[in-house]
């Protein structure tokens, strides 16, 4: 896990400044070998996601867009690092003369905008958007798009966790109607796909921000102090989880603190039985799928509900400033300098 900006270790670290030489020497020793794994990762992500939009039917318009997403994300996360790397370093010589005049803006757009999403989120609503499978036949292809990848992370002689941009769990959530059996498109969200607490804390923040919507927000704000979003009846979730000696998907019950933020959902599996997983921080696929299905489906959002009572809409004026001020502080430590946030969209 990266430690923060050289601003970052001087300002926050009075460990690192009290160590030993040798010490510090191995702390750099790691930032670089790090710093390497990520151009690696970069590299093979966006070799991924062109060749899955070869192999997909997306419009032009919507394949070029998302490319954009994804080559800003990375080029974003180069820019971050303790150790910066320049948008050119993930891509191979003779690639980089196209990439850069056919989608200029994540080449430029990458020091001063912000992703809204991590790199798997990404590909996941370029799967979706492209895509009107059964869920069964969702699930699958969701798994072969993983393998795929996983391949070329295998290729490169990449440990999973070496591999920068890994979404380890993606979570299905769904909204049955008690009274009309309406519904059940299902909504589907990846676990934060970036390494480094850092980097993890800024997505959380921006995600709360400026992609979940404000119920989900909230209840990650408070998460682990108690307040949190009761949904109406018919809300299900599943989440999988990718076996990467297997290759394919496993179901897995959800974390405690899922349990406690999201309640009165119906998890599959059922979580009784199941041993408790400890949490992972910003390591919830649940997080997103709920979002989208609060966005996507107008019975769920209305039937939403703070468990203390609040006006969960109102409280996003609490909320925003204090993930604005975070982030922002948060992005200054690695010498990213901004005034105020703007989020990359291509146009
Ligand atoms: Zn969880």
């Amino acid at each position: 896990m990266c430690c923060g900006g050289s601003k970052h270790l001087e300002s926050n670290n009075h460990s690192f400044q009290e160590t030993a030489p040798w010490a510090q020497g191995e702390r750099w020793e790691k930032e670089e070998r790090d710093r390497g794994f990520l151009v690696t990762s970069g590299n093979i992500f966006i070799r991924w996601f062109l060749g899955l939009l070869c192999r997909t039917e997306g419009s032009k318009d919507t394949k070029k867009r998302y490319l954009e997403k994804v080559l800003h994300a990375v080029f974003f996360f180069g820019q971050i690092h303790v150790l910066p790397i320049e948008p050119e370093e993930f891509i191979a010589e003779e690639h980089q003369q196209r990439l850069k005049s056919q989608y200029p803006a994540p080449f430029e757009q990458c020091r001063s905008h912000l992703p809204t999403k991590t790199l798997c989120s990404i590909a996941l609503d370029y799967v979706t958007e492209t895509f009107s499978p059964t869920l069964q036949r969702m699930d699958q292809y969701l798994e072969e798009c993983n393998r795929d990848l996983w391949q070329h992370v295998q290729e490169m002689q990449l440990k999973a966790s070496e591999f920068a941009f890994c979404a380890a769990v993606v979570a299905r959530s769904v909204y049955k109607d008690p009274r009309s059996k309406a519904g059940l498109q299902p909504f589907y969200g990846a676990s934060l796909s970036c390494k480094g607490w850092a980097q993890r804390r800024i997505m959380i923040d921006v995600s709360c921000l400026e992609t979940w919507h404000p119920a989900v927000a909230y209840a990650v704000y408070h998460g682990g102090t108690g307040k949190a979003i009761i949904f109406p009846d018919g809300v299900w979730s599943k989440a999988m989880r990718f076996d990467h000696q297997f290759l394919q998907y496993q179901e897995k019950p959800p974390c405690r603190k899922c349990r406690q933020m999201f309640q009165k959902v119906n998890f599959r599996p059922c979580p009784r039985g199941h041993r408790q997983e400890k949490w992972q921080y910003g390591n919830c696929a649940e997080t997103e799928a709920f979002s989208k299905l609060l966005q996507g489906n107008r019975a769920a959002s209305e039937g939403i509900r703070s468990s203390a009572n609040e006006n969960i809409e109102a409280f996003a004026n609490v909320t925003e400033p204090a993930f604005r001020a975070r982030v922002i502080e948060e992005l200054r430590r690695r010498n990213f300098e901004v005034a105020n946030l703007q989020f990359f969209e291509p146009v």
